[in-house]
């Protein structure tokens, strides 16, 4: 068997091991194939290329990381992408999550705070023919307000609370999965739902481990809620 095909089982298993946390045992065909036609081995720092398909998070330099493969699939899973959606990605990286969303949705918005990271992912989805991302790069603001609001947000960075300025950018009947957490004391994924009347649902799901999410120059202005 291929690594890669190992890479989507070791998924499968695990998304069947964490059923109870998330409420999915299996992720979709869709969430799958998603993730069979995206090539890691482009997103991973070319000394890593060995562990592309390992279902591991890697370092990609500047002091962050590529996803675990799960997480991503989980992550995209649960957003429940139409191929109707306008989405954003808070923390670009590599660009691998945004390329596997990107997928599923009608387009995505990436965007990232490290001017290096953001060049270099821009190029590599540009090479990689991955037409329906636009990489912005950030720091003013949390999000990117221009083409808000968004029907999902994946934050692939930890926030100490929920951002209110990433939940005034979803539409109503929106969804938003971010991990929360201080570094040294864990993490929890949450699921962020946002009814048709505007109302707002949060709810943990699984601890998880990611890197902090750096502050902007502008913050939302409001108490963090
Ligand atoms: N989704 C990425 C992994 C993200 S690592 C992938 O698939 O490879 C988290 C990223 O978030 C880092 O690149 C970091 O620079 C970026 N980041 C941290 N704080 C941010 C912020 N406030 N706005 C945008 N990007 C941020």
């Amino acid at each position: 068997m291929n690594r890669q095909q190992q890479m989507l089982d070791e998924i499968s298993m695990d998304a069947e091991l964490t059923a109870e946390m998330t409420g999915r045992s299996a992720f979709s065909p869709d969430t799958m194939e998603a993730m069979a036609s995206v090539p890691r081995n482009q997103f991973v720092p070319e000394e890593l290329l060995a562990q592309a398909y390992y279902n591991i998070p890697l370092p990609i330099g500047h002091g962050q990381t590529i996803s675990q493969p799960y997480m991503v699939a989980l992550m995209t899973d649960l957003l429940d992408p139409k191929p109707e959606y306008n989405c954003l990605e808070v923390g670009t990286g590599s660009g691998y999550q945004a390329a596997v969303l990107s997928r599923l949705v009608k387009k995505v918005y990436s965007v990232e705070i490290n001017p290096v990271l953001h060049l270099q992912a821009k190029a590599r989805l540009e090479r990689l023919n991955f037409n329906n991302i636009d990489c912005i790069l950030g720091g003013e603001k949390l999000g990117f307000i221009e083409h808000a609001p968004y029907d999902g947000i994946l934050v692939t960075a930890a926030a100490d609370q929920i951002p209110p300025a990433l939940i005034d950018q979803l539409t109503n009947g929106g969804r938003m999965l971010i991990p929360v957490g201080p570094q040294h004391l864990g993490q929890t994924l949450y699921l962020v739902d946002k009814n048709k009347q505007g109302k707002v649902n949060k709810k943990p799901l699984l601890a998880v481990r990611f890197v902090p999410l750096l502050p902007v120059k502008e913050s939302s202005g409001r108490e963090p809620g």
